[in-house]
């Protein structure tokens, strides 16, 4: 059995609501590729490949030529994406967006002065409480003096002052990994919106890490005391129409389905205890 671990992604989604929580990460129903994810992908495979180049050749010409190459490799690995295109101009649609996204990229970087020690990073670390984290980083950036940056595409828009703390949830969970699993805390952590050309940037402190990963532990608790009465309920918010699971949901009229034991099972086994690491 696959040991569960904890994303940024399912660690917001239990916050947002526990039953969407449930459908993704115990019963693992797959959600239906949306244009939008699909473009954040290519975006992000194209903003990985164009420091494969020579840092002179790192243009935003270079940018734009791979998006047609990296969008073929995409569709060939996922050929369910082709599902969202009824016709062929709605291709040529998605991909002039996309190149725009790739155009914003270079009125706020240019990586010709990048020299990133780490992109899409695969990261997975144990904390103290024995609660497993995984995650892939966009990228790192190491200053001459060793300080880390780490850095997150989006291709929305910068959310308003309201949501900044929500989006920033991401990238102190990067932090906190990447501190614990390379000693190093992240100096810098910056979000960089394609959508509206923004950034988001935090210096966190070591004392902030620390509140966040208390925030983690009693996160996990309260997943695992949902795992043990098996009861993830639902909560209605305004994130509800972008939710694949409306007819599963009884907010939306539909029915929970029984619980799938070992999805269960692997999420109560998830936490190593403190003997088992001894
Ligand atoms: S539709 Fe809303 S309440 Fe229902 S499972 Fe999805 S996020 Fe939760």
């Amino acid at each position: 059995m696959k040991r569960a671990a904890l994303s940024a992604s399912r660690a917001k989604d239990f916050k947002q609501c526990p039953l969407r929580f449930r459908y993704l990460m115990v019963d693992k129903l797959p959600e239906p590729p949306s244009s939008a994810a699909v473009r954040g992908t290519l975006v992000h495979a194209v903003l990985e490949r164009i420091f494969d180049l020579p840092a002179a050749a790192r243009d935003e010409g270079a940018a734009q030529e791979l998006v047609g190459p990296q969008w073929d490799e995409l569709a060939q690995k996922r050929p369910e994406v082709h599902e969202l295109f009824a016709e062929a101009g709605d291709v040529d649609a998605f991909l002039s967006q996309a190149r725009a996204l790739v155009s914003n990229y270079f009125r706020l970087e240019n990586p010709q002065r990048l020299d990133p020690t780490a992109r899409e990073r695969f990261v997975e670390v144990e904390l103290g409480s024995g609660v497993l984290l995984r995650g892939f980083v966009d990228r790192i950036d190491t200053a001459p003096n060793g300080a880390v940056r780490v850095v997150d595409y989006k291709t929305g828009k910068a959310p308003s002052p309201r949501f900044t703390e929500e989006a920033l949830f991401q990238m102190r969970f990067y932090a906190l990994m990447l501190w614990r699993l390379d000693g190093v805390a992240p100096a810098r952590l910056q979000l960089i919106y394609l959508g509206d050309g923004r950034t988001l940037t935090l210096d966190p402190h070591t004392d902030d890490l620390l509140a966040f990963e208390a925030e983690l532990d009693q996160l996990w608790d309260r997943i695992e005391d949902a795992a043990r009465r098996e009861d993830f309920r639902p909560r209605k918010t305004p994130l509800c129409p972008w939710c694949s699971f409306q007819e599963f949901c009884p907010e939306f009229g539909g029915t929970i389905p029984p619980i799938p034991e070992e999805g269960l099972e692997s999420l109560l086994a998830a936490r190593r205890s403190s003997l088992d690491r001894s």
